[in-house]
């Protein structure tokens, strides 16, 4: 696809999701002029996967995390293959997680359902098309922008991981986030906000409001299943759009 028409799909896109959110509110907020800067910062080298992280160097994010100094293909290898936790036995593949190493947004969703179990890939069932729906009315590519999970593994019929698991897992995402290094993590629905806030008892109370983990802002949003089950309600859409617009700015924000 050349430049042109690609720029015109995205705009099809973003078009298409704000007519399923209600797009009335949309074109009142003037959000189509705050386009956040591309993922890719021109000052940071670009470490292709596989190539040993830059993390340490690396400007623009506030983590205060080490970084193991291994990189995400290095990580992903060991997901595919671990058996920590009792979910490796029912798993066909293990989902570690997909994007661009340089992105400045990570999206984490819980875990793998079907469609992921199958694939080995985060996302690319029927949530999965509505989180593209979204990142695409941001202004990015699924490609551009980083999404993992909790769990690496599916949870029988879908159910939420239970902590061993989760607790079992997390040493995998940990790794990711300190080499990756993002400039803001977007948790998708309760499991993956209990996770880097366990104390917070609602998600009503932090949904929607930056939250700082490890020095970086957290934002905590529902997760795209959360609006299938309740299609035609454009109010929790709104949220959802509200919640990305406000990362939009943080990262337009420099
Ligand atoms: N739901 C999730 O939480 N993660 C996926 O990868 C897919 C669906
Ligand atoms: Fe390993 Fe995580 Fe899969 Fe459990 S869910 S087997 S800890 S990769």
């Amino acid at each position: 696809m050349n430049k042109k028409n690609k720029s015109l799909s995205a705009l099809e896109e973003r078009l298409k999701f704000f007519e399923e959110i209600g797009a009335d509110f949309v074109f009142r907020s003037g959000v189509l002029n705050q386009r956040a800067p591309l993922r890719s910062r021109p000052e940071v080298p670009s470490p292709a996967v596989g190539a040993p992280s830059t993390a340490p160097g690396r400007s623009g994010s506030g983590l205060d995390l080490p970084s193991s100094g291994r990189n995400l293909e290095t990580i992903a290898a060991e997901v595919r293959a671990c058996q920590k936790c009792g979910l490796a036995a029912g798993r066909t593949l293990a989902v570690p997680g997909e994007g661009n190493p340089k992105s400045q947004i990570l999206f984490i969703g819980e875990g793998p359902g079907h469609d992921e179990d199958v694939q080995g890939r985060p996302f690319v069932g029927r949530a999965g098309q509505l989180l593209t729906k979204i990142i695409a009315a941001m202004g990015f590519e699924r490609s551009e922008v980083f999404i993992a999970n909790i769990v690496k593994c599916r949870p029988p019929e879908n159910r939420v991981p239970h902590r061993d698991e989760a607790e079992a897992c997390a040493p995998y995402l940990l790794e990711q986030i300190a080499v990756l290094r993002p400039r803001v993590i977007v948790t998708l629905g309760k499991t993956a906000a209990d996770f880097f806030l366990p104390n917070v008892k609602a998600m009503s109370s932090i949904r929607g409001v930056f939250q700082e983990w490890h020095g970086l802002p957290l934002m905590p949003t529902f997760h795209p299943s959360y609006l299938i089950r309740n299609e035609g309600n454009k109010e929790i859409r709104k949220m959802v759009w509200d919640d990305m617009q406000k990362v939009m700015a943080l990262l337009a924000g420099g």
